[in-house]
């Protein structure tokens, strides 16, 4: 199963101009280029597992939006056609933005 790359929100002002800020190993925090909010995307995991889901193809940039696995701590997380899945270890994946400050 194809996925598409990760698209996240602003959860304040809609926009999908939201980049990765930080790395992997440190947080997780986004910013949104249009009203600077700043917010944390993490995952809970909605039941079930999908097989045999790949990547994206080019791979987002490291720039673009980013979250882990909630099973498997992967970020390789990306969009199915309902909803997110892990192409780590397939499980698929509900989306929550925390840590929410307005910019
Ligand atoms: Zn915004
Ligand atoms: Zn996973």
């Amino acid at each position: 199963m194809k996925t598409r790359k990760l698209e996240i929100r602003c959860p304040l002002c809609g926009s999908v101009d939201v980049s990765y800020s930080c790395a992997p190993h440190c947080c997780f925090n986004h910013v949104c280029a249009e009203c600077y909010a700043t917010f944390e995307p993490v995952t809970t995991l909605a039941g079930g597992k999908v097989r045999g889901a790949t990547p994206p193809d080019p791979l987002p940039d490291p720039a673009d939006p980013a979250v882990a696995c909630a099973s498997c701590d992967s970020v390789a997380v990306y969009m199915a056609e309902d909803g997110l899945v892990c192409t780590g270890c397939g499980a698929r994946l509900v989306l929550e933005l925390t840590e929410v400050t307005p910019g």
